[in-house]
């Protein structure tokens, strides 16, 4: 059946101004877009329209956005949602960007066991049913492979957080087994606590070590964008969350100019 969202969505997608050269000089910065074939960056292209149609990105703190670095975050944003749909960001729309880490109250139990508040500087920040906010220097870092990503980062919180809070729990599709997705995550989450305890260097960012809110999100970035490395490390994490963004990104090959960067 040929139903209204489906006519609304080509109706945007048909309005689009934008072009080509404008799409593949932000694209090509982008390493996971590197690994994709023509008809997966065709799916991410739509899905890029659909988001700056519905969300509103707007600059803070002195920031000037022009319409490459809307589209560069909303590519980013949208590699997460390519074969899951524009409907897992429904529910908020504003994405705010800051031009460097941003200052934001923090609250926190103290050892008494009252809540306190102090003010953190944050490269980004997910609300639950709100924004997310980033800041633009840790966004234009993304076409470095070292498996960090503030937008991935965020938006994955924003996945996270179609269940509630984000707890490393998001909601799983159909024939996902919770408790496969609980052993393994919490498996890998007290190994990497255990590792960064011990002083060891670790693959994945020492960050995901905060909460298992935060490994989903950090082991979120490196699964798009070092692959290869999450495969070899916690090979059934990888293989969660090739089932939860219903993508394989270590079976897309890294073209050879990307893989002279590594
Ligand atoms: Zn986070």
């Amino acid at each position: 059946m040929f139903g209204f969202s489906q006519w609304r969505r080509r109706r945007i997608l048909r309005k689009s101004d934008l072009d080509d050269a404008t799409w593949r000089r932000v694209t090509d910065r982008l390493p996971f877009v590197a690994r994709l074939n023509a008809g997966e960056r065709a799916r991410l292209r739509e899905l890029t329209v659909l988001f700056l149609h519905d969300k509103q990105i707007s600059a803070a703190g002195g920031l000037e956005l022009n319409q490459e670095m809307r589209l560069g975050i909303a590519v980013q944003a949208c590699i997460l949602v390519l074969e899951l749909g524009i409907e897992h960001f429904d529910g908020w729309v504003e994405v705010i960007v800051y031009p460097d880490e941003f200052v934001s109250a923090h609250e926190f139990r103290n050892p008494e066991g009252l809540v306190e508040t102090d003010a953190l500087s944050y490269a980004g920040q997910a609300w639950l049913r709100g924004p997310v906010i980033l800041s633009w220097a840790d966004v234009e870092h993304a076409g470095e492979l070292d498996g960090m990503n503030v937008v991935i980062h965020e938006f994955a919180h924003k996945l996270d957080m179609l269940n509630g809070e984000a707890n490393g729990f998001p909601p799983l599709h159909a024939g996902m087994d919770r408790q496969d997705w609980s052993r393994i995550f919490n498996g890998a989450y007290q190994d990497l606590c255990r590792r960064v305890r011990a002083g060891e260097h670790t693959e994945i960012d020492a960050y995901a070590t905060e909460s298992p809110g935060e490994f989903f999100a950090v082991v979120s970035e490196a699964f798009f964008e070092i692959p290869d490395l999450v495969k070899a490390v916690y090979p059934q994490v990888y293989g969660q969350l090739a089932q939860f963004y219903r993508q394989d990104p270590a079976s897309r090959e890294l073209p050879r100019e990307w893989r002279l960067k590594c």
